[in-house]
């Protein structure tokens, strides 16, 4: 059974509560339930950790800390594989890429950036009253982290938090996501077991209710609140925090849309929508799920786009050739069906798709055409492979729809014409965007949203700064 990590020490939970394989329903491993107890406990190991030990100034062991956690990541990386298979529903293609392969660069981009990036600045000398005064910045670990997972990519989003936080000098509690705690956890017992990272620096905890993220979220000792999950919990956290004036960071939902410009490759977009669409089931924040098509060419487009999702190979996520896996849960895949079938009493077309699939919560690749910008399958996150086809009359037309949305997370627009594709993502507000199938992710590349999807940036230089405090220093020049 996988074990809670507190103050350095595998422990097991008071409780547990089974974690399902999303792709057969069957239980593969018990996870335990973190007592409030045991929470404050890992908040405590952090604070202490922080306040009374070295960790936060000697740069050098958090390099060989971040080091270690790399060569311990890689070589016990097909574990993890399987794991996220299992666990999240990954598909083994899928942890090739973004679900594990990829995330751990992140933790070598943090434990290179940290030899290099200056801690230290001269803002230069000024003078005051008949003396002048030297002024530099220093910037400084932030304090103790909570940081709260959500359940779709586990690996990226636990190591884009713990990666910058570690490398900032803080210590961190990480809280898996209900749905996904055994890969969290595995996280956790490889810092314990492989790593020299001291005890206290990193806790790790997993439960099946609300009360210990609140504990993360309202505790004194917590400094910083790193948050990756919706926007409704993202605005619960929020509120929370303030009692304490903690910073906040938060990383919620999208609806990003892809605008199909009328120049563009209608054959190679349709199919590349179709395709985005599908990636772990759609359950990604900064997926496009609304394409948006130039009124004339809806149902030309809507014919290319349904042909291409039913290439998309789906079902057994173990199957190297799988491309889409499962969603998490029946409660979700509720959702996303429920979802489809008001979209449709609204008005939208369903084109191919709107069914469950067994065993498992499978749910099949859906399209949905002639789209009312403003129904609820337009402007709420369905975090399922669906995707709404909404027709526009102008280029001005496209942003005002793209941009009609509480959520600012990402985009794409596709144009044979550069300049005025370029244009049209300049007018969005999102805090990513893709332009002509572009890929603008990678460790070093700050992401993050605009409006609702969220508050701050993870990754890339930006993704250290969150952790990091900033002192202002001033001596008179003798
Ligand atoms: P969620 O908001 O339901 O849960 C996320 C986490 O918050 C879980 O660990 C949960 O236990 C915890 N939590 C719940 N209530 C809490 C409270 N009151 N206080 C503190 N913690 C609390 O999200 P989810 O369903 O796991 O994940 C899907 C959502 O995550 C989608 O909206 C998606 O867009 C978003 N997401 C955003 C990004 C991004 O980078 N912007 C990345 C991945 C996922």
């Amino acid at each position: 059974m996988k074990r809670l990590l507190i103050d350095g020490k595998l422990v097991e939970g008071e409780r547990t509560y089974p974690s399902r394989n999303p792709a057969t329903g069957e239980v593969i491993g018990e996870a335990p339930d973190a007592s409030k107890e045991q929470a404050e406990a890992a908040i405590e190991a952090a604070r202490r950790t922080f306040d009374t030990t070295g960790w936060a100034t000697d740069v050098p062991a958090r390099i060989r800390g971040l080091d270690r956690l790399y060569e311990a990541l890689v070589e016990h990386k097909e574990e993890l594989r399987e794991l996220t298979i299992a666990d999240a529903g990954a598909t083994r293609m899928l942890t090739h890429g973004a679900q594990l392969d990829d995330p751990l660069e992140i933790v070598r981009y943090y434990a290179d950036l940290l030899r290099t990036h200056p801690m230290r600045e001269e803002i230069g000398e000024i003078e005051y009253q008949g003396a002048r005064h030297r002024r530099w910045v220093e910037k400084e670990a932030g304090g103790v982290v909570s940081a709260i997972l959500p359940y779709n990519y586990p690996n990226q989003l636990a190591l884009a938090k713990l990666a910058p936080a570690l490398a900032a000098g803080c210590t961190v509690v990480l809280k898996a996501a209900p749905d996904t705690p055994l890969v969290t956890l595995a996280l956790g017992e490889l810092i314990a077991e492989h790593t020299d990272i001291p005890p206290g620096v990193v806790n790790v905890v997993s439960s099946s209710g609300a009360e210990v993220g609140e504990l993360l979220t309202t505790h004194p000792g917590v400094d910083i609140v790193s948050f990756t999950g919706s926007t409704e919990t993202g605005r619960r956290i929020m509120a929370a925090s303030s009692r304490t004036v903690k910073r906040v960071f938060l990383e919620l939902g999208g609806k990003s849309a892809m605008i199909v410009l009328d120049d563009a490759d209608f054959d190679a977009t349709a199919m590349l929508a179709a395709f985005t669409i599908c990636v772990h089931a759609g359950q990604g924040c900064a997926l496009t799920s609304r394409l948006l098509v130039p009124r004339e060419h809806h149902d030309a487009i809507v014919a290319k786009a349904a042909a291409a999702m039913g290439k998309v190979r789906y079902g057994d996520p173990t199957h190297p050739k799988t491309f889409m896996g499962p969603l998490i849960s029946e409660r979700q895949r509720d959702k996303v069906d429920g979802m489809v079938k008001r979209a449709v009493a609204a008005g939208a077309t369903l084109v191919t798709g709107g069914e469950k699939a067994e065993p498992g919560f499978h749910y099949a690749p859906t399209l949905l055409g002639g789209v009312d910008p403003d129904s609820e399958i337009a402007q709420e996150e369905v975090f399922g492979p669906v995707l709404a086809v909404i027709p526009y009359a102008d280029d001005d037309d496209a942003v005002r729809i793209a941009n009609n949305s509480i959520y600012g997370l990402s985009g794409a627009v596709h144009g044979r014409d550069r300049d005025r594709a370029l244009a049209v993502a300049r007018r969005i507000r999102t805090g990513t965007f893709s332009i002509n199938g572009g890929n603008f992710f990678g460790p070093n590349a700050p992401f993050g949203g605009y409006k609702q999807s969220g508050v701050g940036r993870e990754m890339g230089v930006q993704g250290l700064e969150e952790f990091l405090q900033i002192k202002t220093f001033g001596e008179p020049v003798t």
